[in-house]
């Protein structure tokens, strides 16, 4: 996960200032130099990193700071104000036009992940904001990445317009266009070419197919983990292009994040989307409060409840409610359960969401062990059905095939058992306590 470092040196500095009845200016000053030196060791853009100290400085000793009850926590509400600030305020919103189809560029480097990045918009646009995406290639100078946007399209079950190699590419842009508009697409996301540097002919190309297409975005999609090139990258695009907004690739990867604090002070364009993996659903609406929360260990549970939303659904929920109340919850449901949160993503990322997670070394430390996970699923799926709605029929042979047929061991599936056991008993004392609530008995 991003930021690790940065999160974990900030966390240490503001930990010291929290706890405080009274901020002394000197106080300030510590706390100042070590979240610089903290920023700077992230590979946050140095002037960037100057002015936002100064900011922090002048409001913690401020009055701002002064008149609070509080005055240790009111600072860190100034640094994560701050924080937010540099990255941009408000979350930023996807265009749309009201001229339909809303034209989105895409630009960027060879491997900054724009063709991804592409098809995990389109993605987003349709199972989000329920819209109808046409995906176009426009890289004729690479065939690969052709094909590579055509596989992304059958993957997603989403169409493709490309004319091939010979067509110069903003003659494919315009027609592409003007198909859909005949096929009453509402967005049009155009992969277009990318160098390995930033270059003239390319510059000249996609001024060119802006002029032609008068796009509503002109997104530029960077690599976090190229550091302070990914922000040299940006200037420049944004010189010649004028881009709208900034998506972030393998914001998951080891970075140290400098980019994402830097980009928006240096361009003045907002990141508007974040990739956070390969996986064509791993791209997410780029939230600055809640990054500058995750940052400073105050956990991102927004994020988290609104991923849990997307992954289960009401009627679900209620019956899974419902089972538990008559106590028939099975391993079948246990199974359920368990790939809804699969699908809510990577578990040590859900856990980088929860508020103090880095602090926590119990948390931090946990080797979240999927493969210890696929060898439950494993276990249960090697269960007949009736073993699966009534455990209590396991014996010992049982228990010896299912190992077997699971590639796992007695003792695994005996304490699978187990926990499985311990939780309906849990379970038990939660209804029943809510019973007795209803009744208006309640706990003494
Ligand atoms: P392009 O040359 O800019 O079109 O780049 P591609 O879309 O081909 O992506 C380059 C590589 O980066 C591919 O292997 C992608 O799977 C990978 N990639 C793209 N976005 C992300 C991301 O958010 N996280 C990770 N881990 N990998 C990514």
């Amino acid at each position: 996960m991003a930021f690790e470092g940065l999160a974990e040196r900030l966390q240490s500095t503001i930990k010291k200032i929290t706890g405080k009845g009274k901020v002394s200016e000197q106080d300030v000053k510590e706390m100042a130099r070590e979240v610089r030196l903290a920023l700077l060791e992230a590979d946050v853009n140095y002037k960037v990193v100057k002015d936002l100290i100064k900011r922090i400085r002048e409001r913690a000793v401020g009055q701002e700071v002064m008149e609070s009850l509080t005055p240790g926590q009111q600072v860190i509400k100034v640094v994560k104000e701050e924080l937010t600030e540099l990255m941009g305020g408000e979350q930023s919103k996807i265009a749309v036009s009201d001229r339909p189809p809303t034209v989105i560029m895409m630009v960027g480097l060879q491997g900054a992940g724009k063709t991804t990045t592409s098809g995990k918009l389109a993605n987003l646009l349709r199972k989000k904001h329920n819209r109808s995406p046409l995906l176009v290639a426009c890289d004729i100078y690479r065939p690969a990445a052709i094909k590579q946007l055509e596989t992304l399209g059958k993957q997603l079950d989403m169409p493709v317009f490309s004319l091939g190699t010979d067509t110069n590419p903003v003659e494919i842009a315009a027609k592409a266009l003007e198909k859909a508009k005949a096929d009453h697409h509402d967005y049009v996301i155009i992969d277009t070419a990318g160098r390995l540097h930033v270059d003239g002919d390319l510059m000249a190309e996609l001024t060119e197919m802006k002029e032609k297409v008068q796009p509503d975005e002109i997104f530029l999609v960077v690599d976090a983990m190229t550091g302070q090139d990914a922000v040299n990258v940006a200037e420049s695009f944004n010189e010649q292009l004028d881009i709208t907004g900034v998506i972030l690739t393998k914001l998951d990867g080891d970075t140290r994040g400098g980019a994402a604090l830097s980009i928006k002070a240096v361009t003045d364009k907002p990141i508007k989307f974040a990739g956070m993996g390969e996986k064509l659903d791993q791209l997410e609406a780029f939230h600055p409060e809640r990054m500058a929360s995750r940052i400073l260990g105050m956990g991102d549970v927004l994020s988290l409840i609104e991923k849990a939303q997307e992954t289960v659904n009401e009627k679900q929920a209620k019956e899974l409610e419902e089972k538990m109340r008559t106590m028939s919850f099975t391993f079948d449901d246990f199974l359920e359960q368990m790939d809804q949160v699969k699908k809510m993503g990577p578990l040590d990322e859900l856990i980088s969401m929860l508020p103090g997670a880095n602090k926590m070394k119990g948390l931090k430390n946990i080797q979240v062990d999927e493969k210890q996970l696929s060898h439950v699923e494993a276990i249960i799926q090697s269960m007949t059905k009736q073993e699966r709605q009534d455990p209590s029929i396991i014996n010992s042979s049982r228990k010896k095939r299912i190992a077997k047929g699971s590639g796992t061991t007695v003792s695994q599936v005996n304490r699978l058992l187990k926990q499985f056991n311990e939780m309906k008993k849990m379970m038990k004392q939660m209804t029943q306590v809510q019973k007795g609530k209803k009744k208006g008995k309640g706990m003494k």
